[in-house]
């Protein structure tokens, strides 16, 4: 009488649908053995894929059956056996030295010689085949998902996969939280520290229970999932997703991310050198840096330029904090005057509301034109006039263009005037330079610095001093002529002065 393990596997794997449940193999495997007067030495059952090796309890078996234990294997068909090359190469091999004498399989003829190995080869390749055509039919399936506009893959932060209709759908509890994020980067004042921070005291927490790292915010604020886009194998795609935010906040975020870059000592995290990245050395054109002395920050010249030798001084912050004050006061619009202004925007935005519809048809044209640009760019790629990675970054960049340009246009669509925007962010800006000019902390002061005089301040021998940058110079050139310079279209009805000038 042969003595064999009994090997059953449930069905875990998708293709394994027609598989009988693991009583059903038992049952029939205990009356096939009984009919052929087969002993079972052990009953044993795996709940584990054959698709890739390393199967505890199929290679526990395997082992007892090295020792010497039983014969052979008793299994429903050799797929349950094997749907890996790994692990039918093991048992063909173990067929080969005899160290497995025997095979059995109710629904399937074995024998061990030349051709029931073959056949058995066939088995387990027609296993493997069907698991590759399977992870083939899956890849097909992923590329059909995007050409939908359906993120094929997990939902990130913000989003939830819907198990029903396999799309993405805003995560109601999280959007806001991301849509914060975004906001509070483009103003400008914020760190991936302090907005770590946000996220935890909003209840976000690390695997390990800990704040999110700065990766998971960079990411974050990178990630064009969020504005209706997504990436797929290094490719662009257009989502069929809800954003979150738009396409003009990003680019405000990358903006400022573009600017951090260039002024990398500023994103030092914590520093207490809150102006940094601010000013440069106006002897030698040198970065400036910050350091802590006896409790009081100084700012200096990094003197890195080596073929000249700067001889600027130190600076205290406190000095360095009155002049900017001073410096910003002048930019600070009177309050009627901004209102009047910001009431004159919205008149004007009413105005332009009637030729929006217009505006909105050329957005259209250029968005068709983008679309056969788009079109023209794949066939170049597949004709193979262009290589793949000329091609995706061709491709991010139209994408890029045809989310902006949509944008405009749905906004135009809903009457709203886009380049009055700006505008009016300025007026609230300047309406608001004076409250920081006088109270505001170091970094806001750095901030509105930043926006008045761009990259222009400078530090000589102690004083900050630079030109401010448009639209501030409209407040500046007021200074000299000691009035109000009107500005066509948008000057106020009556004529005010400055305070204080
Ligand atoms: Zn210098």
């Amino acid at each position: 009488m042969k003595s064999l393990f009994l090997y059953a596997r449930k069905s875990t794997d998708v293709e394994d649908k027609q598989v009988l449940s693991i009583d059903a193999q038992l049952t029939e495997l205990r009356e096939f053995a009984s009919r052929e007067g087969i002993g079972i030495v052990a009953e044993l059952i795996e709940k584990q894929s054959a698709k890739t090796p390393g199967r505890p309890i199929f290679d526990a078996m395997l082992k007892r059956i090295e020792a010497g234990e039983a014969e052979g294997i008793l299994a429903w068909h050799p797929d349950r056996l094997a749907r890996n090359s790994v692990d039918g190469g093991r048992i063909i091999y173990m067929l080969d030295t005899q160290l497995i004498r025997t095979l059995k399989f109710p629904r399937s003829w074995f024998e061990n010689t030349p051709q029931g190995k073959l056949m058995l080869h066939n088995d387990f390749g027609f296993s493997k085949y069907y698991v590759d055509s399977l992870s083939e039919n899956t890849k097909r399936g992923l590329r059909e998902k995007v050409r939908r506009g359906e993120f094929p893959g997990r939902a990130g932060f913000g989003y939830l996969n819907d198990y029903r209709t396999k799309k993405l759908v805003v995560d109601r509890a999280r959007a806001p939280l991301v849509k914060e994020v975004f906001e509070r980067y483009a103003a400008g004042d914020a760190t991936l520290d302090t907005l770590r921070q946000f996220l935890y005291e909003r209840g976000l927490r690390s695997s390990t229970g800990k704040s999110v790292g700065r990766s998971f915010v960079s990411q974050l604020l990178s990630n064009p999932i969020y504005y209706g886009h997504f990436l797929y194998a290094g490719e662009v795609h257009e989502g069929s997703h809800e954003p979150i935010i738009t396409k003009a906040l990003f680019d405000q975020v990358d903006a400022v991310l573009n600017r951090r870059w260039r002024y990398s000592p500023a994103e030092k995290e914590n520093a207490p050198k809150a102006l940094l990245g601010l000013l440069r050395c106006a002897e030698c054109g040198g970065g400036i840096t910050g350091e802590i002395q006896k409790g009081h920050t100084y700012y200096r010249c990094t003197k890195k330029n080596k073929a000249q030798r700067c001889r600027q001084p130190y600076v205290r912050e406190e000095a360095l904090a009155t002049q900017l004050s001073a410096l910003l006061q002048p930019y600070a619009l009177r309050l009627d005057w901004a209102d009047a202004m910001l009431s004159r925007v919205k008149e004007e935005k009413r105005k332009v509301a009637q030729s929006a519809a217009q505006l909105a048809a050329q957005k259209q044209a250029e968005i068709e034109k983008l679309n056969l640009r788009l079109q023209r760019l794949l066939d170049s790629f597949l004709d193979e006039l262009i290589d793949r990675d000329t091609f995706t970054v061709e491709k991010a960049k139209i994408m890029s263009q045809k989310k902006t340009l949509e944008e405009q246009r749905t906004r135009l669509m809903a009457g709203r005037a886009d380049w009055l925007e700006p505008f009016q962010k300025w007026v609230l800006a300047a309406k608001n330079a004076g409250k920081t000019a006088v109270s505001g902390s170091l970094s806001q002061k750095r901030v509105l610095a930043l926006e008045v005089f761009g990259s222009n301040l400078v530090l000589d021998g102690k004083k900050a001093r630079g030109s401010c940058v448009k639209p501030w110079s409209f407040l500046g050139e007021n200074l000299q002529t000691g009035g109000v310079v009107p500005v066509a279209g948008l000057e106020p009805t009556r004529r005010f002065t400055v305070p204080g000038f």
